[in-house]
């Protein structure tokens, strides 16, 4: 699974709509991935506060700023 895959599921990953399968796909890039650690993290916590999946939109602009972010912190590992 890729980074982009994880943003595109994470609310049917906490609305616990994802397959099995993508489930454990899901989970396994997690454990790998910081980025995505950090961002499941903050969906955690953006819906703890406001307390429903389906308020907490996740606008086309924040998707792009951390694809962004996945993208550029990728480019950093290759070249270090
Ligand atoms: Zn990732």
């Amino acid at each position: 699974m890729s980074c982009k895959e994880v943003v595109e599921l994470v609310t049917d990953y906490f609305e616990g709509v994802l397959p099995a399968e993508d489930t454990r796909r899901f989970e396994q890039h997690i454990e790998d991935c910081v980025w995505c650690a950090r961002y499941l993290e903050q969906m955690r916590l953006t819906i703890n506060t406001v307390g429903r999946i389906d308020e907490v939109s996740i606008s086309p602009a924040a998707k792009d700023s951390l694809l962004h972010a996945f993208r550029d912190w990728s480019a950093e590992r290759q070249s270090s």
